[in-house]
């Protein structure tokens, strides 16, 4: 039993009462001797009685698993869609962004790690809202899609599974960016309530997720695979690396894997990395890198390539695949949108039909 998890929660300097039992886990087995088994990530961590597991947010209390950071927030911030790397749908929205803390990964380039790693969030930024709260908070504020965001919502399955749902209620769209280092168990329960996704592939190499991500990468293809085939919208971004990944055989076998296994209507965004963490030795990813790779994407056949972490220029632009008129023009986070797009996302220059959606269909 490899991956048996044995450490109490205290050795992590855990600094908020982890006693109190908050939401039993959706996806776990009971085992021998009160040991129980996550099913949430692939990891499948068996934890023994007392003790979290790889997450941290996770822990086994006399034989139950417990969602430990159930309705505990760390960011409710209203902010654009954009900065979800979601550009083909509802562009220019307000999105109401969630965060929480604890990661089923540890990423050396971790971009969030005060929350992504529980060890070093600081408990002043926790705060607890139930669903009901979430819900009338994008109420009141007119906002129609929740965003699930910042440290990776996997860890956060059963709250974001219920405020979903609840959400739906009232017609507002939930968006789920993540990773998507979880079991299809998993994934299959988040399709039941989620409109957008955004995944996160840090790289098309095993090797490369074992060194840097502590995860694995079949199942994070897997499940965009599965997303592909539910016809869910949803779009990719990699975020280009300094010396790791800024190089042209990782940007082919990105768009290979988006080309062939996913479809060339699908966005994909090459997103700049900045020092962070425990990588720290390198510069930030230089813009020239990720504009050649969204050259080299479109040129292989992708409809749609965007360059993210970057001001302006026109790899944040979208532009009609047929006849390349501009159809909607980015600066920073703000998204304009031309008079030759329709509301269905058609050109009117050439008739071409993008698979952007423009309105917010309830249901
Ligand atoms: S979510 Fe993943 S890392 Fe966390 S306890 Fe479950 S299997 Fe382990």
């Amino acid at each position: 039993m490899s991956n048996i998890y044995t450490e109490d929660a205290k050795k992590f300097n855990l600094h908020l009462d982890w006693n109190h039992k908050t939401k039993e886990a959706y996806l776990y087995d009971k085992k021998d001797n009160k040991i129980v088994q996550c099913k949430l990530c692939p990891r499948r961590c068996l934890i023994q009685n007392g003790n979290v597991g790889f997450c941290k947010v996770r822990k086994n209390i006399d034989g139950i698993l417990y969602a430990l950071s159930y309705e505990l927030a760390t960011h409710v911030t209203i902010e654009k869609i954009e900065t979800e790397a979601i550009f083909h749908y509802m562009p220019g929205s307000n999105i109401l962004s969630l965060g929480n803390f604890g990661c089923n990964l540890d990423c050396d380039y971790c971009q969030n790690w005060k929350y992504s790693q529980f060890q070093y969030t600081d408990p002043k930024f926790i705060n607890r809202y139930t669903s009901d709260d979430i819900v009338q908070i994008a109420l009141d504020n007119n906002v129609n899609i929740l965003s699930w965001t910042y440290n990776d919502p996997a860890v956060w399955f059963e709250f974001v599974i219920d405020t979903a749902r609840k959400a739906k209620e009232h017609g507002i769209k939930s968006l789920f960016k993540s990773a998507f280092y979880l079991t299809e168990e998993a994934v299959e329960q988040l399709c039941e309530v989620i409109d957008i996704f955004a995944i996160s592939i840090k790289a098309m190499d095993e090797e490369y997720y074992k060194k840097f991500t502590k995860g694995t990468l079949p199942p994070v293809l897997k499940n965009a695979e599965i997303i592909n085939s539910k016809g869910i919208h949803f779009e990719v971004s990699n975020l280009v690396v300094t010396d790791i990944t800024n190089n042209m055989e990782s940007y082919d076998k990105m768009i290979d894997f988006v080309l062939n296994k996913l479809s060339p209507d699908i966005p994909l965004h090459f997103t700049r990395f900045h020092p962070d963490y425990k990588y720290t030795n390198v510069e930030k990813t230089p813009i020239e890198d990720v504009n050649n790779a969204r050259i080299r994407a479109l040129s292989r056949g992708l409809k749609y390539a965007y360059i993210g972490n970057v001001f302006s220029g026109e790899g944040l632009n979208t532009y009609c695949p047929n006849c390349k008129e501009l159809l909607i023009e980015r600066h920073g986070l703000y998204s304009y949108l031309k008079d030759n797009i329709d509301v269905s996302g058609k050109c009117m220059k050439c008739g071409y039909t993008t698979n952007i959606v423009m309105e917010n269909k309830n249901g």
